[in-house]
């Protein structure tokens, strides 16, 4: 709708749209108002939706996905947790242990987080691990102590749900519902998460497009969640220097693509501790609308990713070297 369009046009064309069975979505920001018309291409060709009053111009959407591109919302879209906000000009700071192994572990790094300044606490207490052989999370134990970090630090919890089974017990206790990498593209999952009432970490698997993770965020949005937060971890390629490889040029594309935040994890994709640093700040300057980050108070003793967290005694100084560049790029840690 152009800058003139009042609500009363806004309101006709939605029911003009609805009265031939397309589904309407009204995204109303700082500059204009969009209308997102989702339904059958050739039916909306034969509606005249370009002549109705207010309207200045209407955009075909050709990619694949919809409710996610960039087309459909006005403004970016920000995802608000608890006072926390990830996206737009909001920055989110998470971080926290690979698993949540003890108490103490859980509640120590959830201290020294909070104290320099993280605005999420994320712990795995589900862990999709490569060998069935080492430590699987403390499962619903650990989501207890994640509820207990919550209610001393004020920190949101961010934690990986893993298997459809679980869905009550970390719908629960997770502010916001971590989708893993090797789960990026389990469609049913995907569609449970898109029913749940709280937001989504979907991360991009390690062999999975730009347009594939758009479209896996399809399915949660189709389900009527929308509150979804990408996360490039880094992929396969041939090289073995670092863990996984951060694609940095990923986060452009999504940026450009899709209204929902992007945030960058930069511990796996970097798989050593001292890369860690140097690829957060890449992702703050490359745009991304937050990181997630592992830390633990003795990272040599982890059960799980031992050699990328930061000792907690370190992640001070690293908080401030990224907020560094957050401030830099005219945003702030949400
Ligand atoms: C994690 O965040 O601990 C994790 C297992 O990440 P990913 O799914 O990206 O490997
Ligand atoms: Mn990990």
């Amino acid at each position: 709708m152009g800058p003139e369009a009042t609500p009363d046009q806004t309101d006709h064309v939605v029911a003009r749209l609805e009265e031939a069975g397309v589904d309407a979505r009204v995204s109303r920001g700082r500059e204009a108002t969009v209308i997102g018309a989702i339904g059958d291409r050739e039916l909306l060709a034969t509606l005249p939706v370009e002549g109705y009053p207010g309207v200045e111009q209407v955009v075909p959407i050709v990619k694949p996905y919809r409710l996610v591109a960039r087309e459909l919302a006005a403004d970016p879209t920000v995802i608000e947790v608890d006072g926390r906000r990830v996206g737009d000009s909001y920055f989110g700071l998470i971080a926290g242990p690979c698993s949540v192994e003890t108490r103490e572990q859980t509640l120590e790094t959830a201290r020294v987080v909070a104290a320099a300044g993280a605005t999420m606490l994320r712990g795995g207490a589900f862990k999709p691990r490569t060998s069935p052989y080492t430590f699987q999370g403390l499962g619903i134990e650990a989501l207890e102590l994640l509820k207990e970090a919550k209610a001393e630090t004020g920190l949101p919890i961010v934690t990986e749900l893993m298997d459809p089974r679980h869905v009550e017990e970390v719908v629960d206790a997770a502010d916001v519902i971590q989708i893993g990498a090797r789960n990026s593209q389990n469609f049913l999952l995907l569609s449970e998460v898109g029913r749940a009432e709280k937001p989504v970490l979907l991360k991009r698997g390690l062999s999975t497009s730009v347009e594939e993770l758009l479209m896996a965020a399809e399915y949660v949005a189709k389900e009527g969640n929308d509150r979804i937060i990408l996360c490039e971890r880094g992929m396969k390629t041939f090289e073995t220097s670092t863990r996984f490889t951060l694609d940095l040029g990923a986060v452009a594309v999504l940026k450009k693509e899709t209204h929902l935040p992007v945030i960058v994890d930069p511990s796996h994709a970097a798989g050593r501790r001292d890369l860690v640093l140097p690829l957060a700040r890449a992702a703050a300057a490359v745009g991304a609308d937050g990181i997630i980050v592992e830390t633990h108070p003795q990272p040599e003793q982890a059960l799980s990713d031992a050699a990328q967290q930061i000792p907690t005694s370190e992640f001070p100084a690293f908080a401030a070297e990224v907020a560094a560049v957050v401030a830099l790029m005219g945003k702030e840690i949400g």
